[in-house]
């Protein structure tokens, strides 16, 4: 396990590699931005935005949102910078919404002046999904992550409207197995966030091809026809979560503050709507040795907001935690109990990065123990 010399991501993550001075791919496209020429992109996504816009008052673009901060800042450029007519597309969460979450879902269609369409997935399919994908793959919302990328382009299709702004490439922007940057997201299916469905394989696991109906990727054929334009925003504009949450906030948006002292996060205000959900980004700590202190660390290194001596410590104080609400929410979905969820887990531990003792699994070479921290933590990002 090696980690980024620049960032704190370890090579563990599917798809990093570091390159010959030891520097992650992520780190590397941040680098790029500087040589970007953003204004131009800026005037592509006006030409792109014209291409599209309609005068029958028909919706001229859907965007895919989940009420966090960054559908706020989608829809902020989209229409009230491109002045299009979008319609805001939502997959609602198996497990239980925040308080919070609920509340900017709503505002943001207030806010906006935007229609909302929203899909509720099958919750008893749901349910044996995740606890298949869980036991077998250690993954903690297969579906979940599935529909969130299938529902919007099938929308598009269903609705005739070609133009789908998505966020940010999450395998250019973070690191991961996709490696160029391209406007098009046509490919984001196979970045390995989600995985198309395998028919067969859920055939065997007695889930017929009816259940799994709103499930189903569209075709490459599918998408031809209807002669989809499904981009990520992060091409046009330079991707920055915070920054995303400063626009959010002078729209309504809030983040969880007074809501939920999350364990194991250091900000609050990424990822605010759900809670059990929460528990897939967890279980990468186990298989690949970092969770969510790491990726926020990495992206405030990258934008300078701390150095990477603070991000160390940040990773070093929370990024093994597991906040137990959230675990008692996605416990109370799939009907785990606490110590059926932790055998499971058990087999999932990496061997090659982890040794137990004293009964609990701890890394055996971390960050913290290879690299000199500075002793003060310097201030955090302002909120
Ligand atoms: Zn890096």
């Amino acid at each position: 396990m090696q980690y980024c010399k620049r960032c704190v991501m370890p090579d563990t993550k599917p798809g990093v590699k570091l390159d010959s001075e030891g520097i992650c791919q992520a780190c590397c496209a941040y680098e790029r931005r500087k040589n970007v020429d953003w204004k131009a992109r800026w005037i592509e996504l006006e030409k792109l935005c014209d291409k599209y816009r309609r005068d029958d008052g028909y919706y001229d673009c859907i965007i895919t949102v989940s009420g966090g901060k960054d559908s706020y800042f989608q829809v902020y450029v989209i229409k009230e910078l491109m002045g299009m007519n979008p319609l805001l597309v939502s997959a609602a969460s198996i497990f239980t919404s925040t308080e919070t979450g609920r509340r900017n879902f709503n505002n943001m269609s207030d806010a906006f002046g935007c229609d909302i369409l929203s899909f509720n997935l099958n919750l008893d399919l749901a349910r044996k999904m995740t606890r298949i994908g869980f036991e077998e793959k250690g993954f903690g919302a297969m579906p979940m992550d599935l529909i969130i990328y299938v529902f919007p382009i099938r929308v598009a299709i269903n609705y005739n409207i070609p133009l789908v702004i998505w966020g940010e490439n999450v395998s250019y922007e973070y690191g991961g197995v996709q490696k160029g940057e391209t406007y098009s997201a046509k490919d984001q299916i196979y970045n390995t966030v989600a995985t198309p469905i395998d028919l067969k394989y859920w055939e065997k696991k007695g889930i017929s091809k009816k259940d799994l109906n709103s499930l189903v990727y569209p075709t490459k054929e599918e998408i031809e026809k209807a002669k989809l334009d499904p981009v990520y925003l992060s091409y046009f504009v330079p991707w920055d979560g915070h920054h995303n949450y400063q626009i959010a906030k002078k729209y309504g948006f809030r983040d969880i503050t007074h809501e939920w002292k999350r364990e194991g996060y250091i900000e609050d205000y990424d990822q605010v709507d759900t809670i059990g959900y929460l528990i897939n980004a967890w279980l990468k700590y186990p298989k690949f040795g970092f969770h969510r202190a790491t990726d926020v660390a990495c992206y405030w290194i990258r934008s300078r907001k701390i150095t990477r001596e603070e991000g160390i410590k940040f990773v070093k104080e929370h990024d093994h935690k597991l906040d137990q609400k959230m675990l008692d929410d996605w416990l109370a979905f799939t009907g785990y109990t606490n110590k059926e969820f932790w055998d499971i887990v058990e087999k999932f531990w990496n061997r090659d990065i982890f040794e137990k003792s004293d009964g609990l699994w701890k890394l055996k070479d971390p960050v913290w123990k290879r690299e000199s921290i500075e002793p003060e933590l310097k201030t955090l990002v302002s909120t």
